[in-house]
């Protein structure tokens, strides 16, 4: 805020304030700065020296919500039409709305579980915030952001697999434990065994996609 709105609205600040995200007591509540200071701390505390791979690999949570809003905003529109199950209180609004209000809230507490208010069963509503909010907390290691997924959610085999596309996107197939990969099937209908998976995935690796230059030969090549 401007200094003259804050005073208008507040006066002049010399004690802390109600606050909405405390049940409106007047008690202190972080600023995103101080969470930095002081994940910087345990960062400092729990390996002894400054590790930045540690530090910046991952997205921070909030990228998860600034990015899915930059994204989804300009798609969904501010059309009022979804509530969320779980939570009456909500107002009605398009998802990125609801992951703008109700995932930056929750950055108040360090890693809340999964489903949380969200209910997580198989709604669009309560199975993106469900997704991102895993994401937020655990996308830096994928084996742990698939167990939360797995075992802290409701519609647990759709938020899993979200996170999974996620954190295999992000870290890549070698970093998803052996374990794991050598138990795939590779089937797409639960009873039949045809490794169909790998055939469509071998395929989509060789197929070029649409105005894209991949698998066409640089302009010598494909002059000779
Ligand atoms: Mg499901």
């Amino acid at each position: 805020m401007l200094p003259r709105e804050r005073l208008a609205q507040y006066g002049e600040i010399r004690d802390y304030l109600p606050n909405r995200y405390a049940g409106d007591r007047a008690v202190d509540l972080p600023s995103d700065d101080t969470q930095l200071a002081f994940w910087m701390l345990e960062h400092l505390l729990d390996r002894g020296r400054i590790e930045p791979d540690a530090l910046t690999a991952p997205p921070a949570p909030k990228w998860w919500i600034d990015t899915f809003v930059q994204r989804a905003r300009p798609i969904e529109g501010d059309a009022t039409v979804y509530r969320p199950r779980g939570d009456r209180t909500a107002k009605l609004g398009p998802l990125w709305k609801l992951v703008d209000e109700k995932l930056r809230h929750s950055l108040q507490s360090r890693r809340p579980e999964a489903g949380g208010e969200w209910y997580s069963g198989a709604y669009l509503l309560e199975t993106v915030p469900a997704a991102l909010r895993v994401l937020m907390y655990y996308g830096a290691d994928p084996e742990e952001a698939i167990v939360r997924a797995v075992n802290d959610t409701k519609d647990n085999d759709t938020i899993a697999a979200i996170v999974g596309a996620a954190v295999g996107a992000l870290h890549g197939e070698s970093a998803l434990p052996r374990r794991w990969r050598d138990g795939l099937s590779g089937r797409v209908v639960a009873d039949v065994d045809d490794r169909k998976v790998f055939e469509l995935l071998e395929r989509a690796v060789l197929t070029p996609a649409p105005n894209s230059e991949r698998g066409r030969g640089t302009p010598a090549q494909r002059s000779t």
